[in-house]
C-alpha cells in the first residue's frame, strides 16, 4: 500500500566531486527505518484513529522509558510546548521571563504567547547559551521565570543558572527543544528544572515528517495542566473547560494535540536514535579534524566543560568565520548548502521592538548572529561530504577562491 522511499546513496563508490551537498536531508534514514514506520502507520490506518490515538500514546511512553521523565506530553510543535508549560507553571499577564537574546524565536515568542513579557539576556560567547551573569542583572521584581535553551550540542550552565534562580526565588523552565539525548548528570535535558520540551520538526535531531513535539516534566501538577491545556481546556470525558485549575481561570485552552501519523514515523525511528546520535558525533570530529587549521575559520564547536558530567549531542555542527556572508555565497555556488542560526538577535526582531533594545545591548549574542554559520550535518552525510565541504571553506580563505 505505502511504498518505501527512494533512498538517497549513501555509500556509492563513485562520488562525483561536484554533487550538491544539501544543508539536510533525511531520506537515506527512512530506507532503514522504513519496515518499522510502516508497521506503526499500518496500525494507525487500521484503528483508523489519526489524533491523539494509540499511536502517541505509545510515543509519550518510549519517550518517557528514553528521557526518564515521570510525564511526558505530546503536542503540536516545540512552539506549542512551550507555551502551554509556561502556562501550566503558572507564568501570567505581568510575569516577566528571562530568555537569551541568541535563540530561535520561539524561546522568546512562547513568553509572548503566554501573554507574559520576555526579558532578554546576553549569552556566554563559547557555549551560546545563557550566561548567568547577564541573567542576575536583568531580574526585577517581576521576574518568575528564568529559560535556559540548550543550544546546538550541549547543555546550558545549569549549576550556575540554577544557584541565580534559587536566590531571586525563580522557576527554571527549559527550552530543550534542541537537546534530546544530552544528559547533566544522568538527567535528560528538560527535567532539571520544572519542566522542559522537545521539537520533532524535520530537521531536529530526532525529526518526524511535519511538525511534532512534547512537553517533559517530573511535575504531576504541570502535567495535568498541559494535558488539559493541549485539548481546549478539556478535562476527562465531559467538556469541563479548565472546571478545576486553580490559577488558570481565565484562560481558555487550545487544540493541540499531536498526530498519530508523526508519532507512527517518530516510533520508528526512536529505536536509532542513539546510532544516529553517535555517527553525528563521529561527523563532528570529523570536520573539527578537517577545519582545525582552515584560516578564516575563527571558532569551531567547542564543549565548555560544566559542573557535572554532560554529554554533547551535536544538533547542527556550527563555525564562526571571517566574512560569513561572502563564505555562504560561495559554498551556494558550489551546490553546498548553509544555514544561518539565527540572522537576527532576538532584542532586535521587528516583534520585540516595543521592549525598547538597541543594537549593542548584548553584544555576545549579536556577534553569534553575525559570525557563526552551520555547514551540511546529518546522520546520512558521507565523510566524503565533509571533505567537500572543508576543502571549499578552505579554498575561500587560503585564495583558491575569489571572495
Ligand atoms: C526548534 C526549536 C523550537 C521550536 O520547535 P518547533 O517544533 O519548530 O515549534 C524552539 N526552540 C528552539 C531552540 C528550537 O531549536
Amino acid at each position: 500500500m505505502i511504498s518505501p522511499i527512494r533512498s538517497a546513496d549513501r555509500s556509492s563508490p563513485v562520488l562525483d566531486k561536484n554533487r550538491p551537498v544539501p544543508f539536510f536531508t533525511q531520506a537515506a534514514s527512512f530506507t532503514e527505518c522504513w519496515p518499522d514506520i510502516q508497521r506503526h502507520v499500518n496500525a494507525v490506518f487500521d484503528r483508523g484513529k489519526f489524533s491523539h490515538g494509540r499511536q502517541v500514546a505509545q510515543l509519550e511512553k518510549e519517550l518517557a522509558a528514553y528521557t526518564g521523565a515521570r510525564h511526558v506530553l505530546a503536542v503540536n510543535s516545540g512552539t506549542d510546548a512551550l507555551v502551554l508549560l509556561l502556562r501550566a507553571c503558572g507564568i501570567e499577564p505581568g510575569d516577566e521571563v528571562i530568555v537569551p537574546a541568541f535563540s530561535f524565536v520561539a524561546s522568546a515568542s512562547s513568553v509572548a504567547l503566554a501573554r507574559a513579557t520576555p526579558v532578554f539576556a546576553d549569552i556566554d560567547p563559547v557555549s551560546y547559551s545563557l550566561d548567568p551573569a547577564s541573567v542576575e542583572a536583568a531580574v526585577t521584581p517581576r521576574t518568575r521565570a528564568v529559560m535556559p535553551v540548550h543550544l546546538f550540542w550541549q547543555l546550558a550552565d545549569m549549576a550556575a543558572l540554577g544557584e541565580v534562580a534559587r536566590r531571586h526565588g525563580l522557576m527554571v523552565v527549559e527550552d530543550s527543544a534542541e537537546a534530546i539525548g544530552m544528559r547533566w548528570d544522568g538527567r535528560h535535558a528538560g527535567l532539571l528544572g520544572r519542566g522542559g520540551v522537545l521539537s520533532f520538526f524535520p530537521t531536529k535531531t530526532l525529526g518526524a515528517l511535519g511538525d511534532a513535539g512534547a512537553v517533559l516534566t517530573d511535575d504531576p501538577e504541570v502535567a495535568e495542566r498541559v494535558t488539559t491545556l493541549r485539548h481546549h481546556g478539556r478535562m476527562g470525558r465531559t467538556v469541563d473547560h479548565i472546571a478545576g485549575i486553580s490559577n488558570l481561570s481565565g484562560a481558555s485552552g487550545t487544540n493541540s494535540k499531536a498526530d498519530d501519523l508523526q508519532a507512527a514515523v517518530l516510533l520508528g525511528k526512536l529505536p536509532r536514535l542513539d546510532a544516529a546520535i553517535a555517527r553525528r558525533a563521529e561527523l563532528a570530529a570529523a570536520y573539527t579534524e578537517r577545519l582545525r587549521d582552515v584560516p578564516g575559520v575563527t571558532r569551531l564547536p567547542t564543549v565548555v566543560p560544566r559542573e557535572a558530567a554532560t554529554n554533547p549531542v551535536y544538533y547542527v555542527y556550527l563555525v564562526e568565520v571571517e566574512r560569513r556572508d561572502a563564505l555562504v555565497e560561495h559554498l551556494t555556488r558550489q551546490g553546498i548548502g548553509t544555514e544561518v542560526y539565527y540572522p537576527t538577535p532576538l532584542h532586535l526582531q521587528p516583534c520585540f521592538a516595543h521592549l525598547g533594545h538597541r543594537p549593542g545591548d548584548f553584544p555576545h549574542a549579536e556577534a553569534a548572529c553575525a559570525r557563526t554559520v552551520a555547514l551540511p550535518f546529518h546522520p546520512d552525510l558521507a565523510l566524503a561530504d565533509v571533505d567537500r565541504v572543508c576543502e571549499a571553506v578552505s579554498d575561500f580563505y587560503r585564495g583558491g577562491a575569489p571572495s
